[in-house]
């Protein structure tokens, strides 16, 4: 299997290198050739396989440049028991036709271990094939989860060193301490003076500087992404979906070839994505719904095909989707324009100079035919946080109650009840006062987040992770706040240039 540029389809590249890049150097994102084919039998094979295995079926399509044996040890270290307990992806029947995904059960709390447990050790590998010596530099702009999985995961790795930029006052107190009280001798964490896109523009204009990065390869540097525009972080995403519906099959709520539906809390659209690739893989997937917080960017987008970042950005109880700009959309616009690098080109000018773009009423007919959208509002997100306690007795994160909430919208206005599944993608403890909150219908005891964890925990008896508990009493090992202009003067002063 062989990678192309959103942006320029003609070169080809291997996985590794795909992986070891992250973006390409046209400024395009990677994306497979062609999508592969799982059979309907491995599907159904997967029933009575555990995780790892079914993430090694996944993965071997894409990566082909890895050996069945070696995607077999970076599973198995990445997905330990651990790391995630005994079953890491497990599927809470809520009620009869829908089950809640929870992807939270790794060593953050947070859905991106699913992938940034995995990305270091398909990095380092990649790195090998490559012929790669340089030390690799990861750079991480982070909404706040994603900082901390990829600096959980790349804490100490070999040859690698991480810079994490998150937006000082854009995270929870919980996020920021699990980010700033990070161990490992390769890692440095930074606020900065702005949101989530401007870390990511920033992270974005350092990759796209070519004199830049020739500079660094001389002085024994290659700069990477964790972000989810890396593929290396999106792939292990593809897996969960076969997960689920291979256990919504064993457990005799769908026949193999049956489809269910998927709703999504979105905001860069990897999650979402990967989605996507399982279903054009063959998974029986038929509608995924596009849900988003009160930016609600992509909900305007999927119905009416313009993309418009012109607008107020809002600090939500969701933070890690409070996005305007959502870049893996840009490799589902590469498929459904019939893989048109021009098309791509054309979109990706007029968003980074107009800051909108429109897509032709054809390839929009396409996405509507395979995505539907909504929005949930802060009112109705602790709302739904709390008619889900007290009617289901599930406690959810305020990321999830945004996908219950679009879920339970877009049944009423399609009748659609088919399984389905909806992705939780944090603990409720991740955003205990936020929940607790909802919970107490606004009768918010005067505690500190820290001490919101164990009230949290008192009032409805959820466990609380193990490290989420640990946190308060870790000691603070970074506390600068850079401007937003001065992201890549940090970045040299760490590295010595
Ligand atoms: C990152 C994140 C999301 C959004 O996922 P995308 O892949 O960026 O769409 C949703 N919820 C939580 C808790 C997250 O950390």
């Amino acid at each position: 299997m062989l990678y192309v540029s959103t942006r320029g389809k003609t070169d080809l590249f291997s996985a590794a290198h795909a992986i070891t890049r992250g973006l390409a150097a046209d400024g395009g994102l990677f994306v497979p050739q062609n999508i592969p084919a799982m059979r309907m039998v491995d599907i159904k094979a997967m029933e009575r396989k555990p995780y790892t295995e079914r993430a090694v079926d996944v993965l071997l399509q894409y990566l082909t440049d890895f050996s069945e044996d070696e995607l077999r040890e970076c599973v198995n270290a990445a997905y330990a028991p651990e790391k995630f307990g005994d079953n890491p992806v497990p599927l809470v029947q809520v009620n009869d036709n829908t089950g809640v995904l929870e992807l939270w059960h790794g060593p953050t709390s947070a859905f991106k271990d699913m992938a940034l447990q995995l990305l270091p050790h398909l990095l380092t590998r990649s790195m090998q094939k490559t012929g790669e010596t340089n030390k690799v530099v990861i750079l991480v702009a982070t909404s706040g989860d994603t900082g901390k999985a990829a600096l959980e995961g790349f804490a100490d790795v070999p040859g690698t060193q991480i810079i994490v930029f998150y937006p000082s006052e854009g995270v929870s107190d919980i996020q920021k301490q699990q980010m700033i009280t990070q161990a490992g001798k390769n890692v440095k964490v930074f606020g900065i003076e702005g949101n989530f896109d401007d870390a990511q523009r920033g992270v974005k204009e350092i990759f796209g500087n070519t004199a830049l990065s020739d500079e660094l390869a001389k002085k024994g540097y290659t700069f990477s992404s964790a972000n989810s525009i890396n593929w290396g972080r999106l792939v292990p995403q593809i897996v969960y979906y076969f997960s689920a519906y291979a256990d919504l099959c064993k457990m005799g709520q769908l026949q193999v070839g049956e489809p269910m539906n998927v709703v999504v809390p979105t905001g860069n659209f990897g999650n979402i994505l990967a989605g996507y690739y399982a279903k054009h893989m063959g998974l029986p997937i038929q509608t995924m719904v596009c849900a988003s917080n009160t930016n609600n960017v992509l909900t305007d987008f999927l119905k009416t095909g313009t993309y418009d970042r012109n607008r107020d950005f809002y600090a939500t109880t969701s933070p890690s989707m409070d996005i305007l700009i959502s870049s893996n959309l840009e490799r589902l616009l590469y498929h459904m324009s019939g893989e048109s690098d021009a098309a791509v080109r054309g979109w990706m000018t007029q968003l980074a100079e107009n800051g909108k773009y429109t897509v032709e009423p054809e390839v929009m007919a396409k996405i509507q035919n395979e995505f539907a959208a909504g929005y949930c509002d802060e009112a109705a997100v602790a709302d739904t946080i709390h008619k889900t306690y007290t009617d289901q007795n599930y406690l959810c994160d305020t990321h999830t109650a945004v996908a219950v909430k679009v879920y339970r919208d877009y049944v009423a206005q399609t009748g659609d009840d088919l399984p389905t599944v909806i992705d939780s993608t944090a603990s409720p403890y991740k955003f205990s006062k936020s929940v607790l909150t909802a919970v107490l219908e606004g009768n918010t005891p005067q505690l500190d987040e820290f001490d919101m964890v164990e009230e949290l925990h008192r009032v409805t008896g959820a466990a609380v992770p193990a490290p989420l508990a640990a946190l308060k009493d870790k000691a603070v090992r970074f506390t600068q706040v850079c401007d937003r202009e001065n992201m890549s003067q940090m970045v040299f002063q760490l590295l010595n240039l």
